[in-house]
């Protein structure tokens, strides 16, 4: 052993992120020897406030530039199980998860509390303070976005997370779960526990867990609000699921309604939560949008192949189990609309499902009204923006929502008339990092992304300071 570890005067600095490092705040203590109150060492640091944030804010930079190497391979070890062709990972690791991990590295010096003056006698200071032990229950469609998602803004602000992929998807969020210890986190700061629905369930329904941000189905997440009410009352968000409308009016541009309305329904195969489910087209422009639709959804049938292949746009269902129920959902939907294209499985080996359109669906079809989750849209004719928005106003569902038209006025009306928690305007089934997201109705309950966030992983403490005393 190197004597000179044993010196204790060598400790006059924090250990962080894997070095020894020169305290910001300057102030220091001694320590003496109990058996005759000797000075051992007079200078050990007192990590104040701006060392624990940079502490937070320097293992996130790490973690997002360790992720500029090590994230592309674990999404692709991650698509093995999801069938999430590669071909989309440079986008996803753009977009959602190392700017992700950026951006909230810059969110823990920033998150302010509040201060109100002394008019009653009494200063009021408001501190934004952590939960605790936060869980992370995740969807199989998007597992590391998710993961990021929720880790990121929890971490920021001072928790500790365990997280659940789906039972279907567990890969890539044991292999990234390294990561964070690399990135200087202390050991323990994220966990990874894998299982099913039951293990699910043991998170929801723990004592000591105070928060659970769910990802998931509608069902699912009145489950987990059960189970967090019944147990210790923890804190819930639920990002769930949606039947998302896109309402085409007369002026829209055609050529830019069309690619975002068939990107919206086909990226991952339809699993999406914001997938553009409902499209609802005016009348006098229906049989020319309708045409161009349908022909681009047939002809994504040549874009299926291995979604390793990074060439490759269309993949695969996450699994047969979740192909059988689309085919289901699909069959039925024949007695409940119009069939325009697709309806079957795509070749015999392996899970993929035709891009499949219906029209002009009955009021009450299972196809119009639920979630299907797969390549399968709706298509509904209208005559005027009243009925547009009744009809797209008329579902439990409220997570998106997207108009196209050249008019701003009624771009501006529509959005706000609209029922769902993100609505876009001639754009559809996207997500903005800094903006809150999440869903209205039985979309969801809380708000993710952006500030939001920081809220949902927190919570204020108000200190009220006798000035008289
Ligand atoms: P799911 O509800 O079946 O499962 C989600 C997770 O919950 C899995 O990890 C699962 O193991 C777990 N789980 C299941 N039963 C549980 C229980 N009783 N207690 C605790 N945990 C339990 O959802 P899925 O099929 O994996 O994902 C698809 C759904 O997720 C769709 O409805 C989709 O719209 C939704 N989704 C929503 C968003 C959003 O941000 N709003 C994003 C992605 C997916």
């Amino acid at each position: 052993m190197n004597s000179n570890i044993l010196d204790p005067k060598l400790y006059t600095k924090l250990y962080l992120n894997g070095q020894y490092v020169e305290a910001q705040n300057k102030e220091t203590y001694s320590l003496k020897n109990p058996k005759n109150n000797t000075i051992v060492t007079e200078n050990v640091p007192i990590a104040g406030p701006e060392d624990i944030e940079a502490a937070r804010t320097e293992c996130l930079l790490k973690l997002a530039s360790l992720l500029d190497e090590e994230l592309m391979p674990i999404l692709t070890l991650d698509s093995l199980a999801s069938g999430i062709p590669v071909s989309l990972a440079p986008v996803r690791e753009k977009t959602y998860i190392r700017n992700c991990v950026l951006y909230y590295a810059g969110w823990t010096d920033k998150h302010k509390g509040d201060y109100f003056p002394d008019d009653d006698g009494f200063v009021k200071l408001v501190r934004h303070e952590p939960l605790g032990v936060c869980a992370a229950i995740n969807p199989f469609n998007s597992p590391l976005g998710c993961f990021f998602l929720k880790a990121a803004p929890a971490l920021a602000t001072g928790n500790v997370m365990i997280i659940k992929p789906s039972e279907k998807t567990p890969l890539g969020s044991l292999a990234i779960a390294a990561l964070f210890e690399k990135a200087g986190f202390p050991p323990g700061v994220i966990q990874v526990v894998t299982g099913p629905g039951s293990t699910g369930a043991l998170l929801a329904g723990h004592m000591r867990i105070r928060k659970i941000s769910f990802t998931g189905s509608v069902p699912t997440g009145k489950k987990i609000q059960q189970a967090a009410a019944q147990s210790n009352l923890k804190r819930v968000t639920l990002e769930l699921g949606g039947k998302s409308p896109a309402v085409i009016f007369e002026d829209a541009n055609l050529e830019n309604a069309l690619t975002w309305t068939i990107n919206a329904i086909l990226t991952r195969s339809g699993q999406l939560c914001v997938a553009a489910s409902r499209v609802y087209v005016h009348k006098s422009i229906a049989d020319k949008f309708i045409e161009e639709y349908v022909k681009r959804m047939k002809a994504a049938t040549n874009e299926f192949g291995d979604p390793q292949d990074p060439a490759v746009k269309l993949g695969p269902m996450v699994d047969k189990s979740q192909l059988e129920l689309v085919k289901q959902r699909v069959e039925q939907g024949k007695s409940e609309a119009e069939l325009l294209v697709g309806g079957a499985q795509h070749g015999e080996t392996g899970c993929y499902m035709e891009p499949t359109v219906f029209l002009n669906p009955k009021p009450d079809a299972d196809i119009y009204r639920n979630e299907v989750f797969g390549p399968v849209s709706v298509i509904k004719t209208f005559d005027t923006e009243e009925e547009v928005v009744k009809l797209a106003n008329d579902t439990e569902f409220g997570l998106m929502a997207g108009v196209f038209t050249k008019d701003v006025t009624r771009a501006i009306r529509v959005s706000s008339a609209l029922d769902a928690g993100v609505v876009g305007v001639n754009c559809v089934s996207l997500q903005s990092l800094q903006a809150p997201f999440g869903g209205k109705k039985q979309s969801g309950v809380g708000r993710e992304f952006g500030e939001y966030a920081l809220r949902i992983f927190t919570e204020p403490k108000t200190v009220l300071i006798n000035m008289a005393a």
